[in-house]
């Protein structure tokens, strides 16, 4: 367990998820002295178990499956799936890998969709079908939810919180409880949700949202939101993606317009 020091920094990140991570990243990478507070444990792969019995004892968190498409983190990521098949697809580049095997379960709904003449396509998944990046490909045990302990589905173990700690910046888990000098830490089971969205709503009014577009908050210029409170209602499809999206284009603003976030 890290200790908090007196020591200056650019930047406080409140929690090591999806959103948190990346922002560690990018702002590590540009140079930023960057100290991370986690609330929950310091997770490794290899907490993460293949077992529905195990799943049920995880606090979860992470980037799990994710649809859509911004380039830079479907690259990061190792996105599997099958752009052309998607009709309703935003222009771009394909995904960087090719789409998770079908279930036959998949396959059997295919054929009634097919007799209705209704077009399918393989769900875009953060996990890889192949070797991708250095990180093993799935091998269809189908524990997701428990994590994934070889690495194939992404989550901030695989993807921003190894680069960020290469670029110097302190990770402090179990923040609150190491700052007041506990040693170990025992944390209950939480009640979890999975996508949680509003809060901090973005807009360009102050009278009607919390933060700017880029999730700066309308009443405090140095300080920034995150994750899915900046969304006003949840989308048809999951969040996360653009979630890490609106995450890369904040941190990107950031170094860019530096002295605007750190008057
Ligand atoms: C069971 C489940 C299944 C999901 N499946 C999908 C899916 O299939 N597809 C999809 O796109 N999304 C899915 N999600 C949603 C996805 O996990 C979230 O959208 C994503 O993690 C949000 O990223 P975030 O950075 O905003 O928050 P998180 O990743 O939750 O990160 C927040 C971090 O902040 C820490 N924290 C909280 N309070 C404090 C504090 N006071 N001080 C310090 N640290 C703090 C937490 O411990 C946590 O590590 C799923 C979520 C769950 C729970």
């Amino acid at each position: 367990m890290a200790v908090i020091d007196d020591e200056p920094c650019d930047v406080a990140i409140m929690g090591a998820g999806a959103a948190g991570a990346l922002f560690a990243a990018r702002l590590a990478w540009a140079g930023k002295r960057v100290v991370v507070l986690e609330a929950g444990k310091p997770w490794e792969l290899t907490d993460l178990v293949s077992s529905q019995i195990w799943a049920r004892r995880l606090q979860r968190g992470g980037a799990p499956v994710l649809p859509g498409g911004s380039h830079t983190i479907q690259a990061e990521m190792g996105i599997s799936g099958d752009a052309a098949a998607e009709v309703c697809r935003p222009p771009g580049a394909p995904y960087p890998i090719e789409p998770l095997m079908s279930l036959k379960r998949a396959e059997v709904l295919k054929r009634g969709f097919d007799k209705l003449g209704i077009r399918v396509s393989p769900a875009p998944m953060a996990v890889n079908a192949v070797e991708y990046d250095g990180r093993s490909p799935c091998v269809y045990d189908a524990w997701c939810d428990a994590g994934c302990p070889i690495g194939a589905r992404a989550n901030p173990l695989v993807m921003h919180l190894p680069a960020t700690r290469k670029a110097g910046a302190t990770l402090t888990a179990h923040a609150v409880l190491a700052g007041a000098g506990a040693t170990d830490a025992w944390v209950s089971t939480q009640r979890t949700f999975a996508h949680v969205s509003g809060g901090t709503v973005m807009g360009d009014d102050p009278a009607t949202s919390v933060t700017d577009a880029f999730g700066r908050l309308h009443e405090a210029a140095n300080v920034v939101a995150a994750g899915g409170g900046l969304f006003p209602s949840i989308g048809a499809v999951s969040l996360t993606f653009t979630v890490l999206a609106l995450a890369d284009r904040t941190a990107g603003d950031m170094v860019a317009n530096w002295g605007s976030y750190a008057p």
